[in-house]
């Protein structure tokens, strides 16, 4: 076999049909500015956090909005907060807004457990 210097990934398969999309419902009325998301990777393109950790915001949000929460929460504590996400967003979405609500929202499906 050819070695290119890379790998094409294992292909990730999800059913939003039998995903729990409440919680995504939930961010999506909290912060209807996700509603625009093409999912560029804009955001990750440019995350302070990514410089120094494997954290990739895109790959978190897109998670979020599968209904795929698992390990999220852990993730998302590995954001700064410094907002540099939202000033580069060509569609506008506050992701700012979106990581706080995503965090608060993990946090009570939690508490509920
Ligand atoms: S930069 Fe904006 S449009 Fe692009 S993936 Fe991030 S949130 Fe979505
Ligand atoms: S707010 Fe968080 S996700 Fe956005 S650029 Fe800063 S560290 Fe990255």
């Amino acid at each position: 076999m050819v070695d290119f210097g890379f790998n094409i990934k294992k292909a990730r398969s999800f059913n939003l049909t039998t995903s729990d999309l409440t919680k995504a419902s939930e961010l999506l009325e909290r912060v209807p500015s996700y509603r625009l998301c093409i999912s560029c990777g804009g955001c990750t393109a440019t995350c302070s956090a990514r410089q120094f950790t494997n954290f990739d915001i895109r790959k978190v949000h897109n998670s979020f909005r599968r209904g795929l929460y698992s390990g999220l929460d852990k993730e998302l504590h590995k954001c700064m907060l410094c907002g540099k996400c939202t000033l580069v967003c060509p569609r506008g979405v506050n992701l700012r807004s979106l990581i706080i609500n995503m965090r608060q929202i993990l946090d009570s499906r939690t508490e509920t457990l």
